[in-house]
């Protein structure tokens, strides 16, 4: 297929109206072929307008009939074949065997919601049947369903081409809820965005569904996405990138006459416990572990292990001495971009020259690629100095020495809301995990026992969220099948007639969950 570096509007390619932009290969940062044409404000509100008109005909589909677009959108991707690959790997750096797995995910994403839909239960119906000789007032009839929330902006992320992009997490999320979705490109990488969105293209023609149902916008700069969450007919945002990003486009959200929510999956550092005894009986072999986790994807994941915190000793000193050890050995890796290898050896040069913090693996960088990096510091400095708890997006991690659990606790009552917490434990640490749980709950999105945080398993029980700054909004996921509440919302019919009801609230429909007068019901 060739890549036109046009954006997709209303079913065509359509060569944006404002200035042209490349894509580069971050391993040599040579410009890429061809230019992409960045669209202008017209082409954004064409893109919102044909969404706004699509929502309709599109949320009023069946289960199955979304169920089969999701399905069809998976297996045109893999339609693409190699190039999709080659193209990824050109423009994000990623290795081959990465991104291949990232293709198998992004296909599981979108077949996982197409189960959801066939399953039904995500309606959340609830009927309360008329009560019509209560006393002292009758109960009308009432029926409950969730409906999409309307066209929503999905913003790509730069970390993941192919699962958190195009037809990643959030797109599969909103188009199983029945809301058209426009897309902004990442500007890093729009050759890869521009063949999936071709194939959610022809998806949406083969599924005979409404042209306004998906729209690519290509371009950079911060007036597109600013011009998208502004614009009346969007009525949600997904996205997954900077803090400072994400916090602007909230702005731009709840400054809008009708102001929409907004989930932004942005910053995270991922307390990694030490608990004694896991220390004391495997902390070699935990450091090991922890090494490989935080230099994964040279350590370009949300999920990233940023922070680790322990009781200072003899033990933990053999931790921070393993794991640089296993960091020596991991050379620098091409990072996704220019602006994020920079950001990352600022972020490192800052930690190592605080007076607070010792380096235990200096970070060795060159043009465009990140070393990983170990530092340390005291519970007491981490608990004072508030420039140690930022994210420094890339493979580098601070090892917290911690004086006593009450000083790891207090730390941890510190922290910022996060993605993950794990906690390295053995049986005899329980008790001091079953009081430090009810701090993680608050803080966390995800809880998890000897393993590490980088990868997440794309499951209905799943939760990749978590309160502010790692989300915009910790009431929900943006992995997994609980990932559609976000763009769905209630309403509720009240003494409608049958032949007016949805079929899904009519009392012929059986077989899908509903929640009949407060019980659980098919019938
Ligand atoms: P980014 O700079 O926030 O960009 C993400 C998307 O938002 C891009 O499409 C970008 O446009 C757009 N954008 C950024 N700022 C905007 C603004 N003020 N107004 C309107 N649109 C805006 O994120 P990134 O390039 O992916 O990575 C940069 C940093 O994000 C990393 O260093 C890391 O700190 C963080 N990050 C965090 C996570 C996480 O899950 N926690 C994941 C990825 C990245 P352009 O395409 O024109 O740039």
């Amino acid at each position: 297929m060739t890549i036109t570096g046009e954006a997709l509007i209303g079913g065509h390619a359509v060569r944006g109206n404002g200035g042209s932009f490349q894509a580069f290969d971050p391993s040599t940062r040579a410009p890429i072929e061809p230019a992409f044409h960045m669209v202008d404000a017209g082409q954004i509100d064409e893109a919102c307008r044909l969404a706004e008109a699509a929502f309709d005909p599109f949320r009023a589909t069946s289960n199955e009939a979304r169920a089969t677009f999701l399905e069809t959108i998976a297996a045109q991707i893999l339609e693409l074949g190699d190039e999709l690959i080659v193209r990824a790997m050109t423009e994000s750096g990623l290795p081959r065997a990465r991104l291949e797995g990232e293709r198998g995910r992004t296909m599981g994403q979108l077949k996982l919601f197409a189960d959801l839909l066939r399953e039904g239960s995500w309606a959340d119906v609830r009927i309360d049947s008329a009560l019509p000789d209560r006393q002292p007032l009758p109960r009308p009839d009432l029926r409950l369903r969730m409906i999409g929330l309307g066209p929503v902006a999905v913003f790509a992320a730069s970390n993941f081409p192919l699962a958190f992009s195009v037809a990643g997490g959030d797109t599969a999320a909103a188009l199983a809820a029945g809301c058209p979705v426009v897309l902004k490109a990442h500007s890093a990488h729009p050759g890869t965005s521009e063949l999936v969105a071709r194939a959610v293209v022809k998806a949406i023609e083969l599924c005979k569904l409404p042209a306004g149902v998906f729209a690519l916008l290509t371009g950079t700069g911060n007036g597109i996405g600013q011009g998208l969450v502004a614009h009346p007919s969007i009525k949600a945002v997904g996205f997954t990138g900077s803090r400072s990003g994400g916090q602007a486009l909230m702005g731009v959200a709840a400054a809008r006459a009708q102001p929409i929510p907004v989930y932004a999956e942005m910053s995270s550092i991922n307390p990694f416990f030490l608990m004694p005894e896991a220390l004391a009986a495997r902390g070699e072999q935990i450091a090991t572990a922890f090494a490989a986790s935080m230099t994964m994807g040279v350590g370009q994941f949300c999920t990233n292990p940023g922070l680790v915190l322990g009781l200072k000793g003899p033990e933990f000193d053999r931790f921070a001495e393993k794991a640089a050890q296993a960091l020596s050995s991991i050379e620098a890796g091409t990072m996704l971009t220019a602006g994020i290898a920079s950001a990352y050896q600022s972020g490192v040069h800052k930690l190592a020259q605080h007076e607070a913090v010792d380096a235990l693996k200096e970070a060795t960088h060159t043009e465009g690629k990140g070393g990983p990096a170990l530092f340390r510091t005291s519970g007491k400095a981490f608990l004072t100095e508030q420039a140690l708890h930022g994210e420094i997006f890339g493979p580098a991690s601070l090892l917290v020495a911690c004086d006593s659990v009450d000083e790891m606790r207090a730390i941890t009552e510190s922290l910022e809301g996060q993605l993950t917490a794990t906690v390295q434990m053995d049986e005899g640490d329980t008790e001091l995990v079953r009081a430090l749980l009810p701090v993680l709950e608050r803080k966390v999105g995800r809880i998890l026992a000897n393993g590490m945080p980088t990868g997440v398993e794309v499951s209905t029980a799943m939760v990749h969220g978590g309160p502010f700054p790692a989300t915009s909004d910790g009431r929900s996921s943006s992995v997994g099948t609980a990932a559609i509440q976000r763009f769905l919302r209630p309403v509720c019919y009240q003494n409608l007639a049958q032949s007016l009801l949805p079929d899904v609230l009519r009392d012929d429909n059986e077989g899908v969950w509903r929640r009949r007068d407060g019980a659980l019901t098919k019938a």
